[in-house]
């Protein structure tokens, strides 16, 4: 579910900040009255490089093709050559927004799959498609009416194609909802790079404008893959919480007064046993939603296989027994069902056993407590862990879905 926390909003204004950054340049005296050196020139194709080598090495074929063809499309944007220019512009103000639908709906497999060199065909075929009508006496893309009203259409500005406008107007819809509903930052990256798209097709007669805004598309892409990179250290792929890694850097900096539960899923291997893995995978995601439903106050991280920790800063045991009770009956009153071979297609309302050799099941967890204070400061904080350990080892003993501290 869509959530926005500070850390998202921040990171999703990043590619905004970029743009306005540029804009400013733009306008500011700095960039025309300035010669347009070697360097600023090279600036765009150095971030380029970069952005290709780290989505290269991090496998991110959506921004490896992306950077792939707006390179070419810059490049050829600033120098021509003998193609025509309104043309192939007009070409690419189309293929661009395209391409980025594409990459946003099409799943991501990697550079070197058979699925992403197929994509990768398909966009070198769409832009030889478009240089080659470039190359033409009489190019068809030419012919394009441009929009006459927007970012104003004067002197020599010429503006977009009536039929781009309206592609990329899709193309932010489709990126904006893929955000709202996947969450994921990159597409804020693509909708931050397709309006520096928009800005670069509409000034590509100003070299400064397409040199300061193409670099600031590219540099788009390099902090979102850092910050894809970084989050998918920090986070556990299958639950969405923060990950065992994100907990060590927690106690980097959560001082000497916290309390720490360990929260391990009963029996949880005999549901792996009898209905397979993937439903076990599903009993640690109901688990997890659980914990960042009920775990007030407290930073749930995925320990390891089904434990997970709870880190509540400054608070004592005392002060968090209440909270952790409300995620053992959480846990324990959230019905889990194991929706048969012959199951309805539509899920049932209601709290109904659907027919079709269903099965509902009770999950449940035991829960040991451990609490750092001032005077305990020379214990570290693996010593702690330990301590929450036996505890769940004594629950277990207890019988289970039960809390020991
Ligand atoms: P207890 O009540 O004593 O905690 O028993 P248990 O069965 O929950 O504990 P045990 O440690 O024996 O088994 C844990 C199992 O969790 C073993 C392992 O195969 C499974 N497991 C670990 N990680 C994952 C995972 O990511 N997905 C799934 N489906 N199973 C996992
Ligand atoms: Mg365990
Ligand atoms: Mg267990």
């Amino acid at each position: 579910m869509f959530k926005l926390d500070n850390k998202k909003v921040v990171v999703a204004v990043i590619p905004f900040l970029i743009l306005l950054t540029a804009w400013m340049l733009a306008m500011s005296a700095f960039v025309s009255n300035s010669e347009l050196n070697v360097v600023f020139i090279a600036i765009p194709y150095i971030f380029a490089f970069f952005a290709m080598v780290l989505s290269v090495w991090f496998q991110h074929s959506r921004v490896f093709y992306a950077v792939c063809v707006l390179l070419i499309s810059i490049a050829v944007l600033s120098s021509p050559g003998k193609l025509n220019p309104k043309a192939f512009k007009n070409g690419v103000s189309i293929l661009i927004p395209v391409i980025f639908i594409i990459l946003a709906t099409v799943e991501e497999r990697g550079i070197t799959s058979r699925q992403g060199l197929i994509k990768g065909l398909v966009f070198i075929g769409m832009l030889l498609f478009v240089v080659i009508d470039a190359g033409n006496v009489k190019p068809w893309f030419e012919r394009l009416k441009p929009m006459e009203f927007i970012l104003g259409n004067t002197g020599n500005v010429q503006g977009i194609p009536v039929i781009s406008v309206f592609l990329f107007f899709l193309c932010l819809c489709v990126l904006l909802t893929r955000y709202f509903i996947m969450s994921s930052n990159m597409d804020m990256a693509f909708t931050g790079a397709a309006l520096g798209c928009i800005i670069i097709l509409h000034f590509t007669q100003f070299p400064d404008i397409l040199s300061l805004f193409s670099s600031a598309v590219f540099l788009i892409f390099i902090i979102a893959l850092f910050e894809a990179s970084y989050s998918l250290a920090f986070h556990d792929t299958l639950t969405g919480l923060l990950s065992r890694r994100a907990m060590e850097q927690e106690f980097l900096r959560i001082g000497n007064r916290y309390t720490l539960a360990m929260v391990d899923v009963d029996h949880f291997k005999q549901v792996n046993d009898r209905f397979g893995h993937q439903v076990g995978d599903e009993v640690l995601r109901m688990v997890a939603s659980c914990l960042q439903k009920y775990a007030r106050g407290g930073k749930v991280f995925r320990y390891g296989g089904e434990e997970f920790v709870v880190i509540f800063p400054k608070k004592s045991i005392k002060e968090t027994l209440h909270i952790l009770e409300r995620v053992r009956s959480g846990v324990q009153k959230r019905p889990f069902i194991i929706r048969g071979p012959n199951r309805p297609k539509k899920r049932p309302k209601g709290n109904v056993l659907p027919p079709g050799g269903s099965e509902k099941i009770r999950i449940t967890v035991s829960i040991g407590i451990a609490e750092k204070t001032e005077k305990m400061r020379n214990r570290t904080d693996a010593e702690i862990i330990e301590m929450a350990d036996k505890a769940v080892y004594m629950a277990k003993a207890n019988g289970r879905n039960c809390i020991v501290y």
